[in-house]
């Protein structure tokens, strides 16, 4: 019986375009994706009988969300463990155990952040082998944020997001992220872009020169000013609580302001630890804040270890 380790980062989007909704349902995007130092684990520990089984457990206080993943069949790192065992013809199977950091429904893309460590944890744990671009290949049926999280760092995104491109990108940052105290569901938040852009004509998205020009010259200030997403509106739409969350790191100094994703995770961009720690108090007190953490991007994808 042989076991593997991975850990995982969770995403944020630096900006976040959304076009027109496709025939197949989904969106395009134009998103440039950064990796930030916010670990899940998964332990993939191979089993003779072929079953896959997931466990889920959290150090976190918001223990309700953890609730909410689900430890079957629908749970993303056992989805990702079928795909490998259907790709590789491995008779082995898995008990996953996974350890939550990522918010459940932050829009950090906490569940395509396990199915890449499972994937990563299993072929380890299996000895399958696959390299690491067939790994993304895998990745990419799985969801479309999964290859980004097998990469890490900062990568553009295209397609639905699935597409991944490198990026020329200089220095580390500073983030403080505000946890809301519940999640939002990712459709939900795009059924309310729909809504809200009914009988409009909504441009194909495009990746903002700006931001592009301050990740090459490592610019936190250029950035932050760049920091863009069009789920924004929808969002807040859906929760309007968040609104004052923003304001509230704005108000702190924050060098860019923006929701992670779909939301309800605010991020924001300070410029060294002590500004991060002056945005992170004056967010503690935030009624809509159920915990607010510092962290520092780009870090590396899923890893063993
Ligand atoms: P994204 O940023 O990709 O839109 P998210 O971070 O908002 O996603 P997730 O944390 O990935 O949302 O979870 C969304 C839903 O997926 C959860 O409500 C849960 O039911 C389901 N899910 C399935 N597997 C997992 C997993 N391993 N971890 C978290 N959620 C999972």
């Amino acid at each position: 019986m042989s076991s593997a380790n991975v850990r995982v980062p969770a995403k944020i989007n630096l900006c976040l375009g959304v076009g027109p909704v496709r025939d197949d349902g989904y969106h395009p995007l134009a998103t440039v994706y950064q990796a930030v130092d916010l670990h899940d684990e998964v332990r993939a520990t191979s089993r003779d009988d072929g079953e896959i089984t997931v466990t889920v457990h959290s150090d976190l206080d918001a223990k309700s969300e953890v609730a909410i993943v689900p430890e079957d069949a629908d749970n993303l790192a056992v989805k990702a463990a079928r795909l490998l065992q259907e790709r590789t013809g491995v008779t082995l199977g898995a008990d996953l155990a996974i350890r939550k950091v990522i918010p459940v429904a932050g829009g950090m893309a906490g569940g395509s952040a396990d199915a890449a460590a499972s994937l990563v944890a299993c072929n380890e744990a299996w000895g399958t082998g696959l390299s690491r671009s067939s790994l993304e290949q895998l990745a990419a049926r799985l969801g479309s944020d999964v290859p980004f999280l097998l990469h890490g760092g900062n990568a553009i995104g295209g397609g639905r997001g699935e597409t991944i491109s490198p990026v020329l990108a200089r220095g580390s940052y500073h983030w403080v992220f505000a946890m809301a105290h519940e999640g939002l569901s990712t459709a939900a938040v795009y059924a309310e872009f729909d809504r809200l852009n009914e009988g409009a004509t909504v441009p194909e998205p495009v990746v903002p020169d700006a931001l592009l020009a301050a990740l090459r010259a490592g610019d936190a200030e250029a950035l932050g000013d760049a920091l863009s997403n069009d789920l924004t509106e929808a969002a807040l739409s859906l929760r309007p609580e968040l609104e004052d969350t923003l304001s509230i790191g704005i108000e702190a100094g924050a060098l860019g302001a923006i929701l992670s994703g779909s939301g309800p995770t605010a991020l924001f961009l300070a410029s060294d630890d002590q500004h991060s720690l002056d945005i992170a108090f004056a967010l503690s007190s935030a009624a809509g804040c159920a915990d607010v953490v510092q962290s520092r991007g780009p870090v590396h994808g899923a890893r063993l270890g």
